[in-house]
């Protein structure tokens, strides 16, 4: 049986280094660090993830303002909102709850935050910044997909990392941070021929393709590690459950190490979100 990436007890370390960031910053600075989240339209799972971020920002003792938007808003009071909070002093982070309502155009909104207080790390400038290896905000589940890593693999350097899936706001960050660790990286999508084989091929899978169970344990080599980012609702009897893009039974009987879902992942996302809010902090003050 695989070794278990426990992404709950991780996260809780990498909160209490954040909680200790906060603590030093309003000692320094007489400033609290404050997170704007906006949620647009009334999407139930966007919403959990909303509450839990506002949540976790709380308990680390920052600030978090919300607006909450109905689904009829528009591009432009969207985009006056997020010009409001570039604008505001008091604000150091800010994040637009993706995906939005289809009538409004994701790839301006990103374009309109203030790099400097783009906590998710999607404005180009942060990603350019990031694949010349010299990026601050780095996107959350990435960069807790490598502290999860990290945590197996000490050394990455020489590992063949295979990704599967190729977003901007996942596959993409996620291979330039294992690039930058000095893997060999895969990157496969919906294109890729003989995903089986690559998989079977490498050191480090990374699943996020969206699309449940997809890996099973014959693609996967002996003692390999495994990152599973994909979440999807399920209902088993009658209840909700959370699963993956990965087959986790039959996968954890032949990987060496793998993650949870729920439980893996997820956490280490919310968690990574707020040590950027924490940075963004640090570096508008410095
Ligand atoms: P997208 O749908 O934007 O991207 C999916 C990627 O996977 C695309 O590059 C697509 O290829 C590729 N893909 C789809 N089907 C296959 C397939 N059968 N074989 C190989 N590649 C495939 O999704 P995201 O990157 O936004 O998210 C991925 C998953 O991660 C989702 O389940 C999402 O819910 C989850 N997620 C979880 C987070 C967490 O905190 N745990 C945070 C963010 C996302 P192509 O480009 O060719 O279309």
């Amino acid at each position: 049986m695989a070794q278990l990436i426990d992404g709950k007890h991780l996260s809780n370390q990498v909160l209490q280094d954040v909680a200790a960031e906060v603590e030093r910053l309003r000692a320094e600075y007489d400033v609290v660090p404050t997170l704007a989240v906006v949620l647009v339209g009334e999407d139930p799972a966007s919403q959990v993830y909303v509450r839990n971020k506002v949540k976790r920002a709380k308990e680390a003792g920052m600030g978090s303002i919300e607006h909450y938007l109905g689904t009829e808003t528009t591009q432009s009071d969207l985009n006056q909102l997020i010009d409001r909070l570039n604008h505001d002093p008091e604000v150091h982070g800010i994040l637009v709850q993706l995906p939005l309502p289809s009538h409004l155009n994701e790839e301006e909104v990103i374009c309109a935050i203030n790099p400097v207080k783009d906590v998710d790390g999607f404005h180009p400038l942060n990603v350019g910044a990031l694949a010349a290896g010299h990026a601050s905000l780095v996107p959350c589940t990435p960069q807790g997909c490598m502290i999860m890593l990290r945590q197996e693999h000490p050394e990455l350097s020489g590992k063949h990392a295979v990704v599967v899936g190729r977003s901007n706001i996942v596959g993409k960050p996620m291979a330039a941070l294992l690039l930058q660790a000095n893997c060999t990286v895969t990157i496969a999508h919906s294109h890729t021929k003989d995903i089986e084989s690559l998989c079977r091929d490498a050191d480090i899978v990374i699943a996020a393709a969206g699309q449940k169970g997809l890996i099973d344990a014959d693609w996967i080599k002996p003692g390999a590690t495994v990152i599973d980012i994909g979440i999807h609702a399920i209902e088993v009897e009658g209840k909700r459950k959370l699963v993956g893009d990965v087959a986790f039974d039959s996968v954890a009987d032949k990987a060496g190490a793998i993650t949870p879902v729920p439980g893996g992942v997820g956490p280490m996302t919310i968690a990574c979100l707020l040590l950027n809010t924490t940075r963004a902090t640090r570096n508008q003050l410095a």
